[in-house]
């Protein structure tokens, strides 16, 4: 056998890009040493340095890209590699699709065990984005001083605290920009410092801009170390006269005079929030409105939400409502199903399918977002969903014991770790006739789904939407359906 080379820190290597790990890094190999290279991009033939090394791994930078890959692009933004947030920026939108794509039926393979071709023929091609950038309907800015002094609002570095000046991340509105560089002016004027997180001083700690795609509404949350914010009536005014008529960037910063994507977005809330805390956590517990009734409102299909600074919302409507649309399509009702909607969130996909069911029941672990979820049913009139506050894994099993409860249809949406055993015990007693797994993670779905399918379930289809383009993160919806032996009734 061919004896294996071992690297030490510091070495530089050639190699070729093979593969696309879970983070967005290159994965290429150097005598039988697999190594992991952060921005190279699949395709690349790099020259690399050995940071880390490992018995048979080792963690590299990229030092000099060769031969650049067929997929490689210019990224958009220009901190897109000391920010970190866009993880596959330099790559092709079109091959990050095919990266999350090929994530979501190798994980149903390599975790859940599925025959592939099987997988592949029940797998629909992924729903991508038509503008792959200003989706995200939120945003927050850390407000800062640079070294010179000057009232900065930007993003931190990848895994560190400091503040790089940048109004524009491609990922929000264009509209964000007018609104921060009107709060730094106004703060400068008035002599308002930014808040220093290691001397733990000042006062604007952050900006939260929220807005309804929808509606046009924008509200503006300011975070604040301290209770009040000086000369607020002032403030209002200044962002009240904002013509976001005259804001438009394309993707590469060009401006254009006038060209917005809508033409009626305008600022129909402001709040400020209390943060005193020596903590990473952005808002405060509480908000106060300084303008407008300190909410916004928006639609996902034919349902509307009211969002407020603190409420959970889907950050890209627009890919949300494709999901939804796929999940209620999946979950195949004719009106008087009963729906179980387990991980509910503030009810977004149990309001969704109530317009089509018998009955919707949602179960959420935040008793807030179950507040929320209630004032969205009375808000949109809907009067067939009950929410329950609990983990689902305690709820479903103690309804289903005490209750005999049942459900033709159940829906999950779990959080990145899946659903608990407990929770997918009950729902094979349960029995329904269909699951719809709506996803954040392959991998924990796969696992899911391995179990689910050993007990009675048929995977039957898989779709992939992306959610968050430029990001690693990848999200799915499938179904499944009872086939086993003996169906109860
Ligand atoms: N379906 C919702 C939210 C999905 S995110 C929407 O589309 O808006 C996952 C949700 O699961 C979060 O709201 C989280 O608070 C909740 N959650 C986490 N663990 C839970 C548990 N064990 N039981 C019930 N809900 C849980």
């Amino acid at each position: 056998m061919k004896e294996k080379k071992c690297f030490a820190k510091n070495d530089r290597v050639t190699i070729t890009i093979e593969d696309t790990g879970m983070d967005g890094e290159g994965i290429g190999k150097a005598d039988g040493f697999t190594l992991f290279v952060k921005d190279a991009v699949v395709g690349d033939v790099i020259e690399a340095k050995i940071m880390k090394a490992k018995k048979n791994y080792a963690y590299a930078r990229l030092e000099k890209v060769i031969t650049p890959s067929p997929f490689r692009v210019e990224p958009a933004c220009k901190f897109a590699r000391v920010c970190g947030g866009c993880q596959l920026q330099a790559v092709s939108y079109e091959k990050q699709l095919e990266f999350k794509q090929n994530k979501v039926i190798n994980d149903l393979i390599r975790i859940g065990g599925f025959d592939a071709n099987y997988i592949k023929s029940i797998t629909e091609p992924i729903i991508g984005m038509e503008q792959p950038f200003f989706y995200r309907n939120k945003a927050q800015y850390p407000i800062g001083t640079d070294k010179e002094g000057n009232l900065i609002a930007g993003f931190y570095a990848g895994r560190t605290h400091s503040i790089i000046a940048n109004t524009d991340c491609k990922l929000g509105l264009t509209i964000n920009r007018p609104i921060l560089e009107e709060i730094l002016a106004f703060m400068k004027e008035k002599h308002i410092p930014a808040y220093d997180e290691i001397l733990h001083q000042g006062l604007v700690r952050h900006v939260l801009i929220r807005s309804g795609f929808s509606t046009g509404e924008i509200m503006v949350c300011l975070v604040i170390n301290g209770k009040d914010l000086p000369e607020k009536e002032t403030l209002v005014k200044r962002l009240l006269q904002i013509d976001f008529g005259n804001y438009y960037y394309d993707v590469k910063g060009v401006y254009t005079e006038g060209k917005l994507d809508r033409k009626d977005w305008k600022i129909t809330s402001i709040c400020q929030s209390s943060n005193t805390q020596d903590t990473n956590v952005i808002m405060g517990d509480r908000y106060e409105v300084i303008y407008g009734n300190g909410y916004i409102t928006d639609k996902i299909g034919d349902v509307a939400f009211r969002i407020s600074p603190l409420s959970f919302y889907q950050v890209n409507p627009v890919q949300t409502a494709k999901l939804y649309e796929t999940a209620l399509a999946y979950a195949n009702l004719t009106g008087n199903e009963t729906v179980w909607d387990l991980y509910c969130g503030i009810g977004t996909i149990s309001l969704f399918l109530a317009q089509k069911a018998g009955m919707v029941h949602g179960v959420e672990i935040i008793p807030q977002a179950i507040e929320n979820a209630k004032e969205n049913a009375k808000l949109n009139q809907i009067n067939n969903a009950l929410f329950y506050v609990g983990k689902a894994e305690e709820v479903l099993p103690r309804e289903y014991e005490e209750n005999k409860i049942h459900a033709d249809v159940i829906v999950v949406d779990p959080p990145r770790k899946g659903c608990d055993e407990k929770c997918l015990e009950t729902m094979i007693k349960m029995q329904p006739e269909r699951i719809v797994y709506v996803s954040c993670d392959p991998a924990t779905l796969a696992r899911d789904l391995k179990y689910l399918c050993g007990n009675g379930y048929q995977l039957q289809k898989v779709q992939a939407v992306d959610q968050f383009a430029q990001t690693v993160h990848i999200e799915s919806v499938i179904m499944m359906q009872y086939c086993g032996k003996e169906k109860k009734k």
